[in-house]
């Protein structure tokens, strides 16, 4: 049986500059707090956790000396967290990803400029927290079609963005919907000017440029072992894509979830994994596998 790890998985650039970032500054102070978890990735959070990283939330601010090392991780943050390290004499390590952040300033000058804010995204994802932030909460977040429709006030000019890790057919779907809406109001309509309406596709490439790659290697294979975090959204996103291909795929957080079971009868084997999946983790897979299924089938 071959076991392959997908060249192609791993961090996506954003994430590395963030552990980047938290690496460096632990070289330099025993302790750096991070904004909730630094990656959707239990066993890279605990290998950080074990240079000096700890993660804290901004209720934990008023605890921590003043002067404390407090890192932003890739998803940003929304304005008021500034604020409040601020106010707390907390100095603030940015690793938000710079495509996150263009994101959030496209969207402040749409809100500033009047527009009605739509993202497709979820609402609470650490992402979004920081994108409505920047409309002082005011931005509508979807996730369908029927809930864009629901919420969407078609009387004012609007603009739709999605969260980095969305998925770019939904966000198809849902722009050709809300456009179509659009169309149908202004047939007839005496002020169309108000029916303005503007998709900006903010889906990272990093994201939606892996999808033809990850598919092909989905379908060398006889089985997909997928390593992701369970709360990671792009992991869910590309775990989707895999199975579309190979119906043999199976999600697992670290190697005590793989059963032996899934690989019977099969001549090759694929790990690939998330953005947020570290390299180590998919390499320490394989070597599981290789150390320990043999025996396995010795003992069946
Ligand atoms: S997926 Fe894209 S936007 Fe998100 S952290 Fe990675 S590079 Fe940045």
């Amino acid at each position: 049986m071959e076991i392959r790890v997908d060249p192609n998985a791993g961090f996506c650039w954003g994430v590395v500059r963030a552990i980047d970032f938290a690496e460096n500054e632990l070289k330099k102070a025993p302790k750096v707090y991070s904004l909730g978890d630094i990656i959707h990735n239990s066993a890279e959070v605990n290998r950080l956790n074990g240079l000096g990283l700890e993660t804290i939330s901004v209720n934990d601010f008023p605890k921590l000396e003043k002067g404390s090392k407090v890192l932003i991780r890739a998803h940003g943050e929304p304005p008021s967290t500034y604020r409040e390290a601020d106010k707390y004499g907390l100095e603030i390590i940015d690793a938000t990803c710079p495509v996150v952040t263009k994101v959030q300033e496209r969207i402040k000058k749409f809100f500033d400029n009047g527009y009605q804010v739509v993202i497709f995204g979820k609402k609470d994802h650490p992402e979004v927290i920081g994108l409505r932030g920047v409309t002082g909460d005011k931005a509508i977040v979807i996730q369908s079609v029927e809930e864009a429709l629901e919420k969407v006030d078609f009387q004012k000019p609007t603009v739709l963005f999605s969260q980095t890790t969305m998925d770019r057919e939904t966000f198809g779907k849902i722009t050709a919907a809300l456009k179509e809406k659009v169309k149908d109001l202004q047939i007839g309509s005496i002020e169309d000017e108000a029916n303005k309406f503007l998709a900006k596709n903010t889906i990272c490439g990093q994201v939606s440029g892996r999808d033809k790659k990850l598919r092909e290697f989905a379908k060398a294979n006889d089985i997909i072992i997928f390593a992701a975090g369970k709360k990671s959204s792009n992991g869910k996103v590309l775990f989707n894509i895999v199975k579309e291909e190979n119906p043999q795929s199976f999600f697992v957080e670290d190697e005590n979830e793989i059963q032996f079971e899934w690989l019977k009868n099969s001549d090759s084997v694929g790990i690939t994994g998330a953005t947020s999946t570290p390299q180590w983790l998919m390499e320490k897979m394989r070597d599981y596998i290789l150390q320990n299924y043999k025996i396995a089938r010795l003992q069946d």
